[in-house]
């Protein structure tokens, strides 16, 4: 079963196999999370610990729309009429499969529909792109815009002080098993470290994960781990390459194996994202050639 935590004040994080999620106690028996975790296994530890606490779900604020963030939304609005929270994008993807559909590009339609099924959701309440607060009965949390990782990736701040940075930074010990830590825009992304480097909040909790009061060496860590991949995808295009030659080429050259269509979908995400950047930064052309798209040094 999932074990919960104290953090600060009335902020706890729900520690479930895979995953942290915060929990912002409103009164002793009414909770707000931050993300759900994983329909699933995960589910199941977090109902249960919910059912052994006594506690009720009054609203659940979303970091993105990811499977491991959002997964028990539907489930937790069912059993406790919890309210959910999202952004314009993430709102739209929850709620329109076709929307979803042209945000995993990779899915068949009915892989999506089967696989998805656990992410879709309604959500009663949209953050809008500019609101830098959210306010659930009289709790009011900050909201932290943290793009790069996926479209609209935001934080959340508590009343206590403590930062969610949901999946921003990858912890030391998953950072060794997670060769290309995800992302779906480098750019945002490295200018979201770089701004999460001047904040100083009491305390800070991650996804993948854990909670720390400095996060310093992990920004380093992430920075670091970004910048070698980007100059790896480069020297890798020392020959022209089209987008999925150059993703092989650098997943085999990390002893990345992927088992399943999934793991493949995210590295090669991570993969053409890198590629894009380099070409926006002048070190890389892309050329048409045989109706393909080849990318190669200037
Ligand atoms: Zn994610």
């Amino acid at each position: 079963m999932a074990t919960m935590e104290q953090v600060r004040g009335n902020t706890y994080v729900i520690n479930t196999k895979s995953c942290c999620i915060p929990c912002y106690f409103m009164d002793p028996d009414t909770v707000i999370l931050l993300d759900s975790g994983i329909a699933g296994s995960n589910g199941r530890e977090l109902f249960e610990l919910m059912e052994e606490k006594d506690l009720t779900v009054r609203a659940v604020q979303t970091s993105h729309a990811h499977f491991d963030h959002n997964g028990n939304h539907k489930p937790l609005r069912e059993k406790y009429g919890a309210t959910i929270y999202a952004s314009v994008f993430n709102a739209a993807v929850m709620q329109n499969q076709v929307a979803m559909k042209s945000y995993l590009i990779d899915d068949t339609w009915h892989e999506l529909l089967t696989k998805g099924s656990s992410v879709f959701c309604a959500v009663d309440w949209v953050i809008d792109a500019d609101q830098t607060h959210v306010t659930v009965d009289d709790v009011t949390f900050e909201v932290l815009p943290l793009p790069g990782h996926s479209p609209e990736h935001i934080g959340f701040v508590t009343p206590d002080g403590v930062a969610y940075l949901a999946d921003v930074l990858v912890s030391t010990p998953q950072l060794k098993e997670i060769r290309l830590p995800y992302i779906i825009c480098a750019e945002p992304h490295l200018e979201t470290l770089k701004w999460l480097r001047k904040q100083k909040y009491s305390a800070y909790i991650l996804a993948h994960r854990g909670w720390y009061e400095d996060i310093g060496p992990f920004i380093d860590q992430n920075e670091a781990r970004l910048e070698n991949n980007l100059q790896m995808t480069w020297s890798m295009l020392s020959s022209p390459m089209t987008q999925e030659e150059c993703a092989a080429a650098l997943m085999n050259h990390l002893n990345v194996n992927c088992r399943t269509t999934f793991q493949w979908m995210s590295c090669n995400q991570t993969v053409r994202a890198m590629m894009q950047y380099l070409v926006d930064q002048g070190k890389v052309v892309k050329v048409i050639r045989n109706n393909k798209i080849y990318y190669s040094w200037v």
